[in-house]
């Protein structure tokens, strides 16, 4: 058995927000032959929590129990057809390494996905999203263990009930998995998702520019690449890539040098008469079609997403800070950890702003990280 087991241990170098909060015990799980003998350690916990990057998390305090670390690696090709090609990678691959990788076999489809921090296993878990593309528009299905009986099934699509940052995994039925392996199909020629003016901007600007940073190779294949609007060619899934990232740097704090777990609320989707009355009184306040997955509101009217992060810069918290607990300067929507913030601390400032915005325009934020209390 090659598990590695530290007795009790910190997780402030596993959770993105530095929270030094202390697990009872930390199993590290990277020899895919030891999943039956972790998931024994787990059943035998108290409680148990299951830990990919820490990137979508807030640890509230200690944690009295075993926390499972997934660090399983690898990553390939498992089928390749003349258009498309199946991939898989290991739950403990990062992120983004991998969305690299998968450009470097000139496979596309995940570039608006670069730099979202975190595991490959931890992406259906909320159904990571980025600059107009979701992961379950590029998902195969997923290798999972049921934590409870060791069963081994590969799920699909409709078994992981994926929507707006949300899948099965997220309710009371799903958490029983343990996600091993993830596969996406990837599509061979680039059909640019360009929906969004800012990443648009910033090709543009990139394109005009010269070349300086040595970022990478253009693809061959642009048929599928319309023509933008300035003339310049078409971008390439490397340079798409290339843009995203540079606008996440431009714009997020980076973990590893101010804590934070990114948005920390959800959108909050709301009946069309709430949002139109909220508009009246607030002609700039942004509002969009929540799409079909969230139904009809109480009007039967189609339901409006609103914006988190405006609300929350209208209730006055953009760059507030509590201590070590703060709301960044240029995001309201991302707590960031200065320093020493304990989870508990974090977590109070999150419920002041929830109680702020429901007082001021009458909306529930809820959050978007795990809270583990
Ligand atoms: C700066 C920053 C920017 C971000 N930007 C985005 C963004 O643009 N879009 C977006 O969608 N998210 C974003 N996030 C959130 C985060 O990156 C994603 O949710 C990511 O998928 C979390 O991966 P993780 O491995 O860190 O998961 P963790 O935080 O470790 O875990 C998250 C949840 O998944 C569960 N989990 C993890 N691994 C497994 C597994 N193998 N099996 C079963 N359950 C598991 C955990 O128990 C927990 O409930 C951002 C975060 C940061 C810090």
């Amino acid at each position: 058995m090659t598990l590695r087991i530290d007795e009790p241990a910190s997780l402030r170098p596993f959770n993105s927000f530095g929270v030094d909060a202390r697990a009872s015990r930390l199993v590290t799980l990277e020899d895919p032959t030891d999943v039956a003998a972790a998931l024994a350690l787990l059943a035998e916990a108290p409680r148990a929590l299951v830990l990919g990057g820490g990137s979508n998390l807030l640890l509230a305090g200690d944690f009295d129990g075993t926390v499972l670390r997934v660090a399983l690696r690898g990553r390939r090709v498992v089928s390749a057809g003349e258009n498309d090609a199946i991939v898989e990678a290991a739950a403990g691959e990062n992120w983004h390494d991998f969305v690299c990788w998968t450009l470097d076999q000139g496979l596309h489809g995940l570039e608006n996905l670069s730099l979202i921090p975190g595991t490959v296993g931890a992406s259906p878990i909320q159904n990571i999203g980025a600059y107009g593309v979701e992961m379950r528009e590029r998902f195969d299905s997923l290798e999972a263990v049921d934590r409870h009986t060791g069963e081994r099934r590969r799920l699909g699509p409709a078994d992981c009930r994926f929507g707006y940052r949300d899948s099965v995994f997220k309710h009371p039925d799903g958490e029983r998995w343990l996600i091993l392996s993830v596969r996406f199909r990837l599509s061979r020629s680039f059909e640019p998702v360009l929906d969004y003016g800012e990443l648009r901007a910033e090709l543009s600007a990139r394109a005009a520019a010269p070349r300086s940073d040595g970022s990478g190779h253009r693809d061959t294949d642009r048929r599928n690449a319309p023509a933008t609007a300035d003339g310049s060619p078409p971008p390439d899934a490397r340079e798409v890539a290339a843009a995203v990232v540079a606008i996440r740097r431009r714009k997020l704090p980076d973990p590893a040098v101010l804590g934070n777990a990114g948005s920390f609320f959800r959108n909050p989707v709301v009946d069309a008469a709430q949002a139109d009355a909220l508009a009246a009184a607030h002609s700039d306040m942004p509002r969009h079609p929540a799409g079909p997955e969230a139904g009809p509101g109480a009007d039967g009217r189609p339901r409006v997403k609103l914006s988190a992060g405006w609300l929350i810069e209208r209730c006055g918290w953009k760059g507030h800070r509590e201590g070590d607990a703060g709301v960044h300067e240029r995001h309201a929507l991302v707590l960031v950890n200065h320093g020493n913030a304990t989870g508990a601390q974090l977590l109070a400032l999150a419920e002041r702003i929830r109680a702020s915005v429901r007082e001021r325009f009458g909306v529930a934020l809820e959050p978007e990280p795990t809270i583990v209390r």
